[in-house]
């Protein structure tokens, strides 16, 4: 299968939100046939809640750029597996969340299936993907807009608060080189 660049969206809501975040991330450096190009910083998001269904508490959210051979329903899979390893309740999905994985964009690829749409259909309204997917990705063109992600921010509606952190994203769980045992 060809490499593709993907974007995976984070978010959390309930417990130590950094440190979900952090569990993610490492675990998306895991994944096989896959490698993390990209990492944004960490935003404290206001909950975009029309339902009042998440709860006060405020998000964490970045997002992460791949490439992969992996099929999109396979990326898909594993999010499900790093959500369920992270403790997400598919009881209450809609409720607070440990940890949110979203597949953005998989290449310039449109798929709509019941169980995935890609690009993910709420990717250009929303202030707390747009932020950190312009600062990884701004010239990345959405395959359905048809417009690059920074122009999507420019002429955004939604006014939802969002706040740079400044934590390095990847640092509470780094990655070592693997050492020669031999
Ligand atoms: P959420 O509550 O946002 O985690 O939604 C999870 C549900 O959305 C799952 O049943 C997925 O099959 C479905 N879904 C559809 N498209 C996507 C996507 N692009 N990324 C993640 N989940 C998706």
């Amino acid at each position: 299968m060809a490499n593709e660049t993907i974007f995976i969206g984070l978010g959390s809501n309930e417990g130590d939100r950094l440190d979900f975040c952090e569990r993610a991330l490492r675990l998306l450096q895991l994944m096989p046939r896959s490698r993390v190009t990209g990492v944004s910083s960490y935003y404290e998001t206001e909950p975009v809640d029309p339902y009042g269904v998440l709860g006060t508490g405020w998000f964490i959210n970045g997002v992460v750029r791949m490439e992969t051979t992996l099929s999109a329903g396979e990326v898909l899979a594993l999010c499900q597996e790093i959500e369920c390893s992270l403790g997400r309740n598919n009881s209450h999905r809609i409720g607070p969340r440990t940890i949110d994985l979203d597949l953005l964009c998989y290449g310039q690829h449109c798929i709509a299936t019941p169980d995935l749409v890609v690009p993910h259909p709420r990717l250009h309204l929303r202030r707390f993907i747009l932020v950190p997917f312009a600062e990884i990705a701004p010239q990345w063109r959405h395959p359905v807009a048809q417009r690059a992600i920074h122009e999507l921010l420019a002429c955004l509606e939604d006014q939802h608060q969002v706040r740079r952190l400044d934590v390095l994203p990847g640092s509470r769980y780094p990655s070592h080189p693997v050492t020669c045992l031999s």
